[in-house]
């Protein structure tokens, strides 16, 4: 059976993204770092829709602890494999340059775009070997853009849609996809200390996306209508361009 590995889909964008390919008929692996709370929440939610879900908890920066995790996963469904992968799990320390600490550079460098490698290439080599499979990178306007006070997020995600970009072309003649997203401002616990009423001046359509905005284009980047989508850095963002 094909199951989907949403990266950070306890909360926020990821629950929205673990919620939609439940609904949409993929069993779903909810990774989480350590809000056990809120993960399983999510959880009871697919179940209770009627979807099929599970928890899989593993930092997305520590390499030891995602081979141990997924190990364990691929020991309890010897028939099953993860053809979809969503790199969704990411953390904002924002600070300007000249302030920021080396901490606060690695901590954001080591989720999104270490996560994206250790997670990515794990699961790699099974989705090759079955010739399908969907890689799916959430990046962001930062990454695009850049924004003040935020370089280390902005290289991050800069980072990861080259790394979208090389890994596609490795790929593509297996039949598997590579691709990101770069979401503008959505509503969620990381964008939460933002001032929504003046930030959503500067967007066009006025106010900030929702996480089930985003989960409808990973959605249909996972499914069959989207084989031949590849390499490619979708923005959503109410028409605030770069
Ligand atoms: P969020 O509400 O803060 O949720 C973050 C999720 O990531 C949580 O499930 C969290 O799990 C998980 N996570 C954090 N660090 C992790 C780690 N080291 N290992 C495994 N899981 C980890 O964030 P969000 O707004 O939904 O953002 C999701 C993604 O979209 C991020 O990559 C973010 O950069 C990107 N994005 C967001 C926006 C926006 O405006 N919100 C815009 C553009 C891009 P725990 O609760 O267990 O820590």
């Amino acid at each position: 059976m094909r199951y989907a590995l949403v990266t950070g889909g306890s909360r926020g964008i990821g629950k929205a993204i673990a919620c939609e390919l439940a609904m949409a008929g993929l069993p779903v692996v909810i990774n989480y770092h350590s809000n056990t709370e809120a993960a399983q929440a999510t959880l009871n939610e697919i179940t209770e829709r009627g979807g099929q879900a599970e928890l899989l908890s593993f930092d997305v920066a520590d390499p030891e602890a995602i081979e141990t995790a997924l190990a364990d996963w691929e020991a309890k469904h010897p028939d099953d494999y993860i053809a979809v992968v969503v790199n969704n799990a990411g953390i904002r320390r924002d600070n300007l340059m000249i302030f920021m600490q080396n901490e606060e550079w690695h901590n954001v460098v080591d989720t999104p775009l270490n996560g994206f490698f250790y997670v990515t290439r794990r699961l790699l080599k099974n989705m090759l070997t079955h010739r399908d499979g969907r890689v799916i990178n959430i990046a962001s306007l930062s990454g695009l853009k850049g924004l003040p006070g935020q370089t280390n997020y902005s290289a991050a995600k800069a980072a990861l849609i080259g790394a979208t970009k090389a890994l596609a072309q490795e790929v593509a003649k297996r039949r598997v996809t590579v691709n990101a997203i770069a979401p503008g401002f959505i509503a969620t616990d990381m964008t939460r200390d933002l001032d929504e009423k003046e930030l959503s001046k500067m967007i066009p359509m006025g106010r900030f996306g929702k996480p089930e905005e985003v989960a409808a284009l990973v959605a249909f980047l996972a499914g069959d209508k989207a084989a031949y989508i590849t390499g490619q850095v979708i923005q959503i963002n109410g028409g605030l361009y770069t």
